[in-house]
């Protein structure tokens, strides 16, 4: 079997798409541009290229684009500061902050300082708890993209059985509380679990969330399985620089049913995900239908 490629890049580029209509039509019958202010403290390579690429996708949809770049030794009363500052612009319904943070920073802390219908990251605690207890929310970018792919490919995913490699709360546990509120039966497999590959056999559904360079072998994946690949590593072969996920992807394209690739699968759609995420808190605080 060869799997089918879920082109996540396609997929990105339409939910964008729909988001510039809905932020069109927002300017032009209310007068309201939706806001995204994304912090960025210090001077992670990795970081500025994600805030550089945020800053973009949200000018390319037609909102309003607040970028604070915060010097790395930032105090944490100065940071609180301006997240509270934030919290009550009226012209930001989005707030981002980016982490990885300097370790002198309590990021939990931090995360929860921000106005819950604001987090369009929904990192915050209320967030969590209300995604966890099946209510209203605002739902993680990553695993969100992942979702939409899912239901595009699959419609109902109720019944299949999921199973998460990684659990941590901002891909793994966030992921498989959305499967489960899709009726999957839901495992979340981590660095402890026994006989991973007999795990992921299982799975109809196998979304891999590792951080370890294409940890998951064609051997571990159920035939006609979908593989959701959620893993970014930058890795050095035959002397160039290259970006692969977490899945060995030739082997498990080899026998999965449908994959996505990396780079071109999950990473464009957490992008989409922020962007649709900042439009639907823009019109919750102005008491406006939700997009669908
Ligand atoms: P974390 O490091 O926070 O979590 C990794 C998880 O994988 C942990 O739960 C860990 O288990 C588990 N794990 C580690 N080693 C093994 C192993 N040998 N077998 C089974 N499980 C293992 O990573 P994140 O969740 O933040 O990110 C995961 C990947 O996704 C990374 O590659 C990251 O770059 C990428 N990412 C991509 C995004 C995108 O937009 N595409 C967004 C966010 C992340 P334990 O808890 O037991 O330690």
């Amino acid at each position: 079997m060869v799997a089918k490629v879920i082109d996540g890049k396609a997929f990105a580029a339409n939910v964008r798409g729909q988001v510039a209509g809905h932020v069109a039509k927002l300017k032009a019958d209310k007068g309201i541009t939706p806001g995204l202010a994304v912090v960025l403290v210090g001077e992670d390579p990795a970081s500025k290229v994600y805030v550089k690429n945020k800053h973009a996708s949200t000018i390319e949809v037609g909102m309003e684009s607040f970028e604070h770049r915060l010097p790395a030794e930032t105090s944490e009363a100065d940071l609180l500061a301006l997240i509270h500052r934030l919290n009550g612009d009226p012209a930001v319904h989005g707030i981002l902050v980016q982490l990885p943070l300097p370790k002198h920073l309590d990021s939990e802390l931090i995360i929860n300082s921000i106005d819950p219908a604001k987090d369009v990251d929904g990192f915050h605690i209320s967030n969590v708890g209300l995604l966890g207890t099946g209510q209203k929310s605002m739902v993680p970018c990553t695993p969100l993209g992942c979702l939409m792919m899912l239901r595009d490919h699959h419609g109902s995913l109720a019944g299949m059985n999921a199973v998460v490699v990684g659990r941590s709360n901002i891909v793994g546990k966030p992921m498989a509380q959305l499967l489960l509120g899709d009726s999957c039966t839901v495992t979340i497999a981590h660095s402890r679990t026994k006989d991973l590959a007999e795990v992921c056999k299982r799975a109809d559904i196998l979304v891999a969330a590792v951080g370890r360079p294409e940890m998951i072998t064609g051997d571990m994946v159920k035939p006609g399985a979908t593989v959701i690949d959620v893993g970014i590593n930058r890795i050095e072969r035959d002397g160039k620089a290259k970006l692969v996920g977490d899945v060995h992807y030739d082997s498990a394209a080899a026998v999965a049913g449908a994959i996505t690739p990396v780079p071109g699968g999950v990473g464009p759609m957490t992008i989409a995900c922020l962007l649709a995420n900042t439009l639907t808190a823009c019109c919750r605080a102005n008491g406006l239908p939700e997009p669908k």
